[in-house]
């Protein structure tokens, strides 16, 4: 989707490589471009004649299962932060498609399915390391550097370049999930339906509603692949025998 010709790309393995890159570009006047997991959608994580740094060479996370936390490199996506956490039957928000950077999702406050019960991405955060644009190193949290932590919880990324974050895990092991379909012509009514449930319905349980294009799944009969749709994506992770009736 996005045209655009970098200087050049830096695929960075350690915050020493975020430094250099952030020291080189200021000391050529050049712009710099952070790319986390490459789903900003107008193309942000590029930028013509920019150093972009690259973190998707940086995916690893570690969980602490007895404190429920995890800290992780600022390249991760949400398939790989869950692929970690799900080990230990726990999970943050995040975004409803694994592709997704964390990185970025989170800077920018970031909604999922686990958001109804837990809050948002950024409300999950405890702390996250960040290379300043003077090439300092920091680590902002509740405790150190107050006023960058709160830039950072939805901020929106670009308040220096965060290398890894640090998130508060809540037990979710096994959920019951799935996607409805529906034809356009009931689109107004499943919508209607949709907003007086989610209005109620409990916190153990995550949706959304969006118009696609039918997907060339199985189950969908094939004269509605590739037509308009309205989808309903729900996800329950209170007690699994009460998921079908969700
Ligand atoms: C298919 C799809 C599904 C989505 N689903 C959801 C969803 O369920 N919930 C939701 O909340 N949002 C969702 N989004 C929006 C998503 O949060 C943003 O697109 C976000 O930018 C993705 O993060 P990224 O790390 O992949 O971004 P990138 O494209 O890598 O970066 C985008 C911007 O963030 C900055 N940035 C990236 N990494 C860092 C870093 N380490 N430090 C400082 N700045 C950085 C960059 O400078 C750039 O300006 C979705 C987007 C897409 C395309």
């Amino acid at each position: 989707m996005i045209d655009k010709r970098p200087a050049a790309v830096v695929r960075v393995s350690q915050v020493a490589d975020v430094i250099a890159c952030g020291n080189f570009a200021r000391d050529n006047s050049m712009d710099l471009a952070v790319r986390g997991g490459g789903h900003s959608a107008p193309g942000f994580g590029t930028w013509d004649g920019a150093l972009v740094i690259d973190f998707a060479n940086t995916t690893g996370v570690r969980v602490d299962p007895a404190a429920r936390t995890a800290r992780s490199e600022a390249g991760a996506t949400w398939a790989d932060f869950n692929h970690a956490t799900h080990a230990f039957g726990l999970a943050t928000p995040g975004g409803i498609v694994g592709s997704t950077g964390i990185a970025r999702l989170t800077l920018g406050g970031g909604i999922g399915y686990l958001s109804r019960k837990y809050g948002l991405s950024c409300d999950n955060l405890i702390s996250a390391d960040v290379v300043t644009a003077e090439g300092k190193f920091l680590t902002a949290s509740e405790c150190d550097h107050e006023d960058l932590f709160w830039a950072l919880r939805g901020g929106g990324g670009n308040f220096g370049v965060v290398t890894s974050l640090e998130y508060r895990l809540h037990p979710v092991d096994v959920v019951h999930a799935g996607i409805i379909i529906y034809q356009m012509e009931n689109a107004q009514t499943v919508a209607k339906f949709y907003r007086d449930h989610m209005a109620s319905a409990p916190e153990e349980f995550g949706a959304f509603l969006a118009f696609a294009l039918g997907p060339p799944v199985p189950f969908l009969p094939e004269e509605w692949h590739g037509k308009s749709v309205c989808v309903v994506v729900g996800m329950w992770t209170g007690d699994p025998a009460e998921g079908p009736s969700r």
